[in-house]
């Protein structure tokens, strides 16, 4: 536990936007300033953990890769375990995976089918939540492994992208730390 945690403001002031990346007219908003600072760092997990906590969670699970700093971090501090949501073809088991639609073309998300049990109530953590889209694909997986998942836990929130309304037409409650209009 940190002695004082920085306040919201203090954390959005640590992330830096990138213009024009990956393709021209994306605000692209980097964590990597964010973690390299190590009360940003901290005071991010423990922010998260404190909603994660608040929604019972009984496992957190992660979206490879910046889902991964930020929700393994936040099982530790809830002592509880981590599920990695990842990209195809990275586990050496035979997986189960939901194929997702992106702005340009699809992608497919993996996990092992044994990582939750029946009725476990998994929190998604991830960095940012724009459409939504890879969060409601990895709500959609976890339950196909039996996960009661009705919460989602994001730094960031670009609320012009409606990820959020989204994700609550599939029964999952969004909470995020900072927003960018
Ligand atoms: P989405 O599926 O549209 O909600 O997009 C979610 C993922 O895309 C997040 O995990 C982010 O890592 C990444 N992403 C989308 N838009 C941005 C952005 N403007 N800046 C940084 N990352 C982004």
């Amino acid at each position: 536990m940190i002695p004082s945690p920085l306040s919201l403001t203090e954390l959005k002031a640590l992330v830096r936007t990138v213009p024009d990346f990956p393709k021209p007219g994306i605000q692209f908003r980097d964590i990597t300033t964010l973690i390299g600072d190590g009360a940003g760092l901290s005071s991010s997990i423990h922010h998260l953990a404190k909603i994660a906590r608040a929604k019972g969670a009984q496992k957190i699970a992660g979206m490879e890769a910046r889902g991964f700093i930020f929700g393994a971090a936040v099982a530790v501090q809830l002592g509880i375990g981590f599920v990695p949501v990842r990209k195809p073809g990275k586990l050496p088991i035979k997986t189960i995976g939901i194929d997702y639609t992106l702005e340009y073309g699809t992608d497919r998300l993996e996990i092992d089918p044994d990582a939750i049990a029946d009725g476990e109530r998994v929190v998604i953590v991830d960095d940012l939540i724009a459409t939504g889209g890879t969060a409601i694909a990895s709500a959609k997986l976890l339950r196909m492994a039996g996960a009661l998942v009705e919460d989602a836990v994001f730094v960031i929130d670009l609320p012009d992208l409606g990820g959020t309304d989204r994700l609550h037409e599939e029964g999952v409650t969004v909470s995020t730390l900072i927003d960018f209009e």
